[in-house]
């Protein structure tokens, strides 16, 4: 890192910026935008001591990125493109996604008075393309898997002058996950913690993480060792999991499985049973989106029981005798 950046990159100045993951854009490449104030990143870190009881480790602490403007850690990345894009005097801005890359992008064009379009798969749930509707953004369903939308838009890429996050602007998006390694590191006092256990998708994030706590320690902004790093996937689409499993290189999958952050905890358990993780350690979980995206999975478990205005067929109904 430059002389330039060790130099803005004090506690001070880090401390007296905005309350988002532009007080860091002296570590992004990217320019912050004139709403740097409103979002995103900044998101709480809480503790949660029944949690670490029940798996078994010192400190538990959720970084809670569902607080984002649209509920998932992708409005880290989508602000940095955006904000380059802007740079590059682009018009529209544009993704691949199976849903909450789409929703960041649809609600950062919007914010910013930019076109989106955007590319999934077709015959994904399409409430998970609600939210992306009701900002404006075109959305095209692409028939066949994610690797056929994915070569498309990146044919489509060299034709016209749009930045689409995950493909032309990819180097820039990347750099926006760093920002959870520097928040982690901040609000724990300006330590890092023991273990920072995480859910990986194409594992972009969890490298950028690691990256972004290592730049924290060159600048000596943080001291200490490096946090140990956990990772998981779901069962049903694990690419990175099985490579590093078989010491291979990532082949794509076709997903079998809703993704939701919940293999975060199952990641921690495992890390756990296996003995490395325990009542020594401190341990951040990052919570990087919501299940209620995903209605069919949240909807099993919301049975109204309908009642009368009664208090004596309440009391009956909750098996209580007067
Ligand atoms: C995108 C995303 C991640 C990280 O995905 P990578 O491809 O590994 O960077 C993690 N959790 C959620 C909910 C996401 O949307």
């Amino acid at each position: 890192m430059s002389v330039a950046v060790a130099k803005l990159a004090t506690r001070e100045r880090i401390e007296a910026g905005p309350s988002s993951l532009w007080r860091y854009s002296m570590l992004l490449p990217a320019d912050p935008p004139a709403d740097s104030a409103s979002g995103p990143g900044w998101t709480p870190l809480v503790p949660a001591p029944r949690f670490a009881a029940a798996v078994g480790v010192g400190e538990v602490f959720l970084k809670l990125d569902l607080s984002n403007p649209t509920h998932s850690f992708k409005d880290r990345v989508v602000a940095v493109a955006a904000a380059k894009a802007r740079e590059f005097g682009l018009e529209t801005l544009s993704a691949t996604s199976t849903g909450n890359l789409a929703n960041a992008v649809a609600a950062r064009a919007a914010a910013t008075g930019m076109r989106a379009v955007i590319f999934c798969p077709a015959g994904l749930e399409p409430e998970k393309f609600q939210a992306t509707t009701v900002y404006g953004a075109t959305v095209y369903g692409v028939r066949g898997s994610y690797d056929d939308c994915s070569r498309l838009v990146s044919e489509l890429a060299g034709e016209v002058d749009w930045g689409i996050v995950n493909v032309n602007l990819r180097a820039y998006y990347s750099e926006g996950s760093k920002t959870l390694a520097f928040e982690i590191s901040e609000q724990l006092g300006w330590e890092t913690p023991d273990a920072v256990v995480m859910p990986i998708g194409s594992g972009a994030m969890y490298t950028k993480v690691w990256k972004g706590f290592n730049q924290f320690r060159q600048l000596e902004l943080v001291a200490g060792s490096l946090p140990r790093m956990f990772g998981g996937q779901a069962a049903g689409c694990n690419p990175v999991a099985t490579a590093f499993a078989e010491n291979k290189r990532v082949t794509p999958q076709r997903p079998q499985s809703v993704g939701a952050t919940g293999v975060a905890v199952g990641a921690l358990r495992e890390a756990v049973a296996r003995g490395e993780l325990g009542e020594s350690d401190r341990v951040v979980l990052l919570v990087t989106g919501t299940g209620l995206k995903t209605p069919k999975v949240s909807q099993s478990s919301g049975q109204i029981i309908e009642i009368e205005p009664d208090v004596d067929a309440l009391l009956e109904e909750l098996g209580v005798t007067a």
